[in-house]
């Protein structure tokens, strides 16, 4: 059978370069080619997060690793952490967090939105260490005002540690510009690399507290200290070894990064915020609602509630019709929704494609979703 085109929330369709990079014949990973590979990959990294003064990590494992690799280091039994609600991964970080030891003070929002400014900066006046947002919550597609919230978070002295796994490389984040911290993602998402690595960018505020800790860290694999000097030595295109490195997704991860940065970080965000744009309105005008408000919506993915009378069994019949799509996440909605992911290689015929199959399995109106994408394309 024909393989049905991939259009989950991650992972996303690797281009073809990729996908060649990861069969790459056996490299050490201190061989010469491998040394310059990983080192590039790391300055690139830099670009892609927007900042420019970031220490990269990529070390082996998924985005949840990545989420631990920054909260390990960043917080100390007892610190304070504020929390915004946005859905399951926004949950998954408090569980982190109070695995870590932190205190957390999660500031509630109802599904499909995220927690207002105000709310934010009330809690942060409390006192706390850290300020922890998922950026695009990729259970509800809600998209949460980063840039704000960072400059209220540095109003009160805390540092900004951000969930980028469903934003870095689609959804616009100026790392440095807007003060945040720490940025974390996963390689199956917005970068279009396999499953496999998990990527933490760190500025020097965030380093500073790690270099002040009192308490050691709380995961032996996720220590900055045992990875840093690795980090640093690629960096200098010298080898060092702490965890054997994931040798064929980094020449995967290194092919991505050249593909990005040749289109480049402005016209990359703004390819997805059109592409998102054609979506939502080829989605609307096959009258499916969307579950954030439009203030909210990410342009990585788009989440919809099924037609009237309908559910999730016919996603199956999305995907004979050849693109496959994912179910809901966010447990009170699970049932009624669904994810379409349009981050990283897709292009307008991939979502013209989707709607089509959409229209096709759920008995709308043929064509009506195509145009209206079309048009506002
Ligand atoms: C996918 C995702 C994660 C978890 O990443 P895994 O690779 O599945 O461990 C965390 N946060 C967000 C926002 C995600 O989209």
């Amino acid at each position: 059978m024909k393989r049905p085109l991939l259009m989950i929330p991650g992972p996303v369709e690797f281009e073809s370069d990729v996908l060649a990079a990861m069969a790459t014949p056996a490299h050490s990973h201190v061989s010469a080619e491998f040394i310059e590979v990983f080192g590039q990959a790391l300055e690139d990294l830099r670009t892609v997060f927007a900042a420019p003064d970031g220490t990269p990590f990529v070390i082996p494992g998924s985005g949840t690793c990545a989420m631990e690799l920054a909260v390990a280091n960043l917080v100390e039994p007892g610190d304070r952490a504020v929390l915004t609600e946005t859905g399951y991964f926004s949950w998954r970080m408090r569980d982190l967090l109070e695995r870590h030891g932190a205190v957390v003070d999660m500031v509630h929002a109802p599904a499909g939105s995220a927690p207002s400014v105000e709310a934010v900066e009330a809690a942060l006046r409390k006192g706390a260490k850290l300020l922890a947002v998922t950026h695009v919550d990729t259970s509800t597609g809600v998209l949460a005002p980063l840039a704000e919230y960072a400059a209220a978070a540095h109003r009160h002295g805390a540092l900004v540690l951000a969930d980028g796994v469903c934003s870095v490389g689609g959804q616009e984040l100026r790392m440095q510009d807007w003060g945040v911290d720490v940025v974390l993602t996963g390689s199956q998402k917005a970068l279009a690399v396999p499953a496999g690595l998990a990527l933490v960018m760190a500025r020097p505020a965030a380093l500073q507290a790690f270099h002040a800790r009192r308490a050691p860290v709380g995961s032996y694999y996720a220590d900055w200290g045992l990875w840093l000097p690795v980090m640093e030595a690629y960096l200098e295109r010298k080898a060092a070894y702490f965890g054997t490195p994931a040798v064929n997704n980094v020449f995967a991860l290194g092919t991505s990064l050249r593909q990005i940065l040749a289109e480049g970080m402005e016209a990359r965000w703004q390819r997805h915020a059109r592409l998102s744009r054609a979506f939502k309105a080829g989605a609307a005008a096959l009258g499916l609602e969307q579950i954030p408000a439009e203030a909210y919506q990410a342009v990585t993915l788009t989440t919809l509630y099924y037609p009237q009378g309908k559910d999730a069994s016919g996603l199956k019949a999305v995907t004979e019709a050849g693109v496959t799509l994912a179910g809901g996440l966010y447990p009170d909605l699970k049932a009624r929704y669904f994810r379409v992911g349009h981050m990283g290689t897709a292009r307008i015929g991939d979502l013209l494609t989707t709607l089509a199959a959409i229209e096709a399995a759920y008995d709308l109106p043929r064509g009506a979703g195509v145009a209206a994408a079309q048009q506002a394309w």
